[in-house]
């Protein structure tokens, strides 16, 4: 089996992914002109300033668009296909990138609701994932 590869985590990154391992989604607020990003990033993506803070996210959002995988995109999620991967809009504003889980393909639609969870891929590294609100969709 070929392992999933992983990223190299350095400054903000590590933050990140430090608070997801810890069970936390977060996201940047910039304490200059108070706008919201995510992914995590050196710079302020409206101002530039270089002043942000990681904010804490509820988890809780609706999907806004979605695709899903039929062939992996890497040969260690060969055994996980079909698999789902989706934008979030969540209920603080942020769009986030993950994987939808408990939802088979033809399930998935545009506003259904979720929550985030979390995947421990390696000892090091958790993902923040999204699952409908309410319990897993059963495939039919
Ligand atoms: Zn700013």
């Amino acid at each position: 089996m070929t392992q999933r590869p992983t990223p190299v985590l350095r400054g903000e990154e590590r933050a990140y992914f430090d608070r997801a391992r810890e069970r936390e989604l977060v996201y940047q607020r910039c304490r200059t002109c108070d706008a919201t990003q995510w992914y995590p990033r050196v710079v302020c993506i409206r101002c530039s300033g270089t002043d942000l803070e990681l904010t804490a996210a509820s988890g809780n959002g609706t999907i806004h668009s979605f695709t899903t995988l039929y062939r992996a995109g890497h040969p260690s999620r060969a055994a996980d296909v079909p698999y789902t991967m989706v934008l979030v809009d969540l209920v603080e504003g942020v769009r986030v990138f993950g994987e939808l889980v408990d939802v088979p393909p033809a399930a998935a639609r545009i506003g259904l609701p979720v929550e985030v969870g979390f995947q421990d891929v390696t000892d090091d590294l958790t993902l923040p994932v999204f699952r409908p609100k309410g319990g897993a969709i059963d495939a039919r």
